[in-house]
């Protein structure tokens, strides 16, 4: 049924190249794959010490979900490369996760937060656990969540988590640091461009603020 991300055997033949250092694989050679990653849906296979280095295929994949349910064929092989491979997969997987965050960064638009309306009520808020309704408007830290997802949470609940605004520069406008931005609704926007100076790094505005309503200090010169 469902196919995992990932195979592995033992090579019938050594008719497959690696596709990593385009070297043979000889047959009986333990080999890694990654389903439908080559031509026509066919399994894009590896050596197996050249497939840790496909980061962005490794990057993909779910390393919160245990071995066995991702690799296709894994209890066919010997004992030892079995714990070889459970060892090596999440491990290999979370330092591709990270190095891609950290190396190729140009390939996003990374804007440190980011607000919609939730597509589905698919996601959990991550200060107060609770589901967050379809059309509800959720703002979250981008790249916080795993595997470089965002973290989302309810309008409200996102500011109490100031701590991790403290991180957050307001470089530009509020526009440019919210990914999403310019699809939401003025009332939307207003409550972002009201709160999010408020909590974000670089301005020191941390006295007062915790009496309840706290007036933005921020956005005085304009007003009479
Ligand atoms: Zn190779
Ligand atoms: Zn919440």
């Amino acid at each position: 049924m469902s196919t995992k991300p990932i195979a592995t055997e033992y090579a019938k033949s050594a008719k497959a190249g690696c596709k990593g250092c385009k070297g043979n694989i000889a047959k009986g050679a333990l080999r890694v794959g990654f389903v439908g990653k080559a031509n026509f849906g066919a399994t894009a296979w590896y050596h197996y010490d050249c497939v840790w280095k496909e980061n962005d295929s490794l990057a993909a994949i779910d390393s919160s979900k245990r071995v066995e349910e991702l690799v296709d064929g894994l209890s066919a092989l010997d004992k030892s490369d079995q714990e070889k491979l459970e060892k090596d997969l999440p491990k290999y997987s979370k330092a591709a996760v990270v190095e891609k965050k950290t190396g190729k960064e140009s390939a996003k638009p990374s804007k440190p937060l980011a607000a919609e309306y939730a597509k589905s009520a698919k996601s959990t808020c991550k200060y107060c656990g609770k589901t967050i309704d379809k059309g509800v408007l959720r703002v979250g830290f981008t790249g916080k969540a795993n595997f470089g997802a965002t973290a989302w949470y309810h309008e409200p609940c996102i500011w109490k988590r100031i701590e991790d605004f403290k991180g957050i520069k307001l470089t530009d406008s509020v526009a440019d640091s919210v990914e999403g931005f310019g699809e939401l609704r003025e009332e939307a926007r207003e409550i972002l461009k009201k709160k999010l100076p408020e909590v974000c790094g670089g301005k020191a505005s941390k006295r007062k603020s915790d009496s309840g309503d706290s007036q933005a200090t921020v956005a005085k010169k304009g007003k009479a």
